[in-house]
Parts: C-alpha cells; sequence; structure tokens
C-alpha cells in the first residue's frame, strides 16, 4: 500500500488530532458568517471537529466554538452538523 501523508487537524472539541478528511470543517467568513465547509476549500478562519456524537454535544455544551470565532453560534450550525451525523456521509 502506498503511504500518504495525511494532514491532521485538531478537534476543537476533543483536542485530538487527526486526519483532515474525518473531520467536519467549520468555517467563519471575513464577513462573519459561520458555516460548514463540506469540501474544505470556503476562505475564511477554520475549525475542526470530530464526525462524533460526543463531539458535537461536547461542542454545544462547552461554547468552545463561540470562543473559537469570539461570536455567538447559531443553532443552526450544530443542526447542520448533526444532519450530517445522522446521514453517515462523511465522504463529502
Ligand atoms: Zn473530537
Amino acid at each position: 500500500m502506498r503511504k500518504r501523508k495525511v494532514p491532521l487537524r485538531m478537534c476543537i472539541s476533543c483536542k485530538q488530532m487527526r486526519p483532515k478528511q474525518e473531520l467536519v470543517r467549520i468555517v467563519r467568513s471575513k464577513e462573519g458568517n459561520i458555516d460548514i465547509d463540506l469540501n474544505g476549500k470556503k476562505p475564511g478562519r477554520g475549525a475542526y471537529i470530530c464526525y462524533a456524537q460526543d463531539c458535537l454535544d461536547n461542542l454545544k455544551n462547552s461554547n468552545v466554538l463561540a470562543s473559537t470565532f469570539k461570536q455567538r453560534i447559531d443553532e443552526r450550525i450544530y443542526e447542520q452538523i448533526q444532519k450530517l451525523l445522522n446521514e453517515g456521509d462523511i465522504n463529502i
């Protein structure tokens, strides 16, 4: 098997380093809009969390996303991640 260097990113919820493709990227644009970045291409400041229910729950309860982006996080963002988790679609 061919070895490839996998870029690692830290989950802001559990603080573990994981391959980028196992994480959901959340991005804040210059305008201050927070969004889920499904293909990792959106410009702006990014944060990552695992595709895991525990990490999402912890993220919701801990307010860590709000402190990362220094602004209030719309409930909609968590709902979108929840939807992704429910669909189990990690090959995006
Ligand atoms: Zn995590």
